[in-house]
């Protein structure tokens, strides 16, 4: 980096241990060092300056009452990154491991990855560090009308408008909605993921873990490939993983791999996605459970053991830097060929290297895991007609969004002469429209 080194600096400066926040801006800015060049006027207009440092960020206390009638203190967040194009969007994530850092990166990556969608919605993301595992409903109940009790002074259907990520799915999307309607006495498409009796649209639920795999058939089409009898590695065990499972296994594939934080099942023979439901979605237990439905299926404690089996594309679908160089290594060496984020930079900058180095095909997660807030925007313009399309309309909609993503992202990267490098297309074919828009709007003094 020449001409960007300096932005880098500054955001390291000015945003102190925030790790993944400057992981993913570096990405970012390596990527549009030939945009700048080609662009001057970008450069005067401090459109890179002004990119990287979020329009607003939001902080506040989250009391709530445990089942035992104890007092509980979280922090909840909303960064509103980005409204260039639209209104802010992203979703909520309630984890532990939540701080300012990980909603900043989120809602950054956000920003690009809405660009690449070809709908108008703007960069934001928000959470908690409460912890969904273990609690009751009512706890997290209590907890969901606590945060939105704040958080509602901040968001609109025309304003900012969230939606689910880890640790947020629809049950908490349903108490997030009632207390927002209570409060404002107002019925309208504040958040997407919502149930399908109150405005929530048909294969939103499906859609990230389908459109992923709609795009690495886009990916692997180009290379001659399909997923006709893959063996596909999944990680993580959640909404994404559980979609993508069920649509790469409808397209021909042999699903052999999930896991959740605490071990992984292999399943030579192929995953059942229905048991992985029952589990995951209704009992709300740990993965290690499938073996006592499927005996021949084999678990393994903690995570890493997962990278170890032999398999022609993995899908990353669990969490930040999951995946790491000597992980990348393991799988290069064992055959894999195509690589595809459904979660959030799941893969290290050492393991996307590893991957290039070596010729395995890449898809992004901004690219590949675009279609879960696709189909949200597809949901708010539902919302905004007050009339619902059917599943199969949806699920076309999306399957065409996932589709001219891949072809942007590689024209785009062959324009600027990285070829077959998606990274670089994403962030380019991303960034150029919130750019012009930027530009197009002008500065505040
Ligand atoms: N959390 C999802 C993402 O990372 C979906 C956001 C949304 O639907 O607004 O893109």
């Amino acid at each position: 980096m020449k001409i960007l080194e300096k932005t880098m600096k500054n955001v390291i400066k000015r945003n102190p241990g925030e790790p993944e926040f400057h992981q993913a801006v570096r990405e970012v800015l390596e990527s549009l060092e030939m945009v700048a060049e080609r662009h001057p006027e970008y450069v005067e207009a401090g459109i890179f300056e002004r990119i990287v440092e979020p329009e607003r960020q939001i902080m506040f206390r989250v009391p709530w009452i445990n089942d035992k009638g104890e007092v509980q203190i979280n922090r909840g967040f909303r960064v509103q990154f980005n409204s260039a194009i639209g209104p802010y969007k992203g979703g909520l994530r309630f984890h532990p491991s939540v701080y300012l850092g990980i909603i900043k990166f989120l809602g950054f990556e956000q920003i690009f990855k809405n660009s690449l969608t070809g709908l108008p919605i703007g960069g934001g993301k928000g959470g908690s560090d409460f912890d969904p595992k273990g609690k009751s409903d009512k706890e997290v109940m209590n907890f969901c009308q606590s945060f939105m009790t704040e958080l509602s002074k901040y968001i609109g259907e025309n304003t900012d408008v969230p939606a689910g990520d880890i640790g947020v799915g629809g049950r908490e999307i349903g108490y997030l909605f009632g207390q927002y309607k209570r409060l404002n006495n107002n019925f309208t498409g504040v958040l997407t993921g919502k149930g399908l009796t109150w405005g929530g649209s048909l294969a939103r639920t499906e859609a990230t873990g389908y459109g992923l795999c709609y795009f690495v058939e886009e990916m692997i089409k180009a290379k001659g490939k399909s997923f006709k009898g893959a063996n596909v590695v999944i990680t993580g065990s959640g909404n994404v993983a559980i979609y993508a499972c069920k649509k790469a296994q409808e397209l021909g594939a042999n699903v052999i791999a999930l896991c959740d934080s605490n071990g992984y099942i292999h399943h030579a023979c192929g995953i059942n996605v229905d048991t992985v439901k029952q589990i995951k979605e209704i009992d709300r237990k740990r993965i290690k459970e499938y073996i006592s439905y499927h005996p021949d299926a084999v678990y393994s404690d903690g995570c890493d053991g997962i990278c170890n089996i032999k398999c022609d594309i993995i899908l990353p679908c669990a969490t930040q830097n999951e995946i790491d160089g000597q992980a990348a290594k393991t799988l290069v060496a064992n055959g894999c060929y195509a690589v595809a984020e459904g979660a959030n930079m799941p893969c290290t900058p050492e393991a996307v290297k590893v991957f290039r180095e070596n010729g395995v095909l890449f898809g992004p997660g901004k690219a590949a895991n675009a279609g879960g807030v696709a189909t949200s925007a597809l949901e708010m313009c539902q919302n905004s007609m007050r009339y619902t399309w059917s599943f199969e309309e949806v699920d076309t909609k999306l399957k065409n969004i996932m589709k001219d993503i891949y072809q942007g992202c590689s024209e785009a990267a062959k324009e600027y002469g990285q070829e077959n490098n998606l990274v670089a297309g994403a962030n380019i074919a991303g960034f150029m429209k919130v750019a012009e828009a930027m530009y197009a709007q002008g500065i505040a003094y």
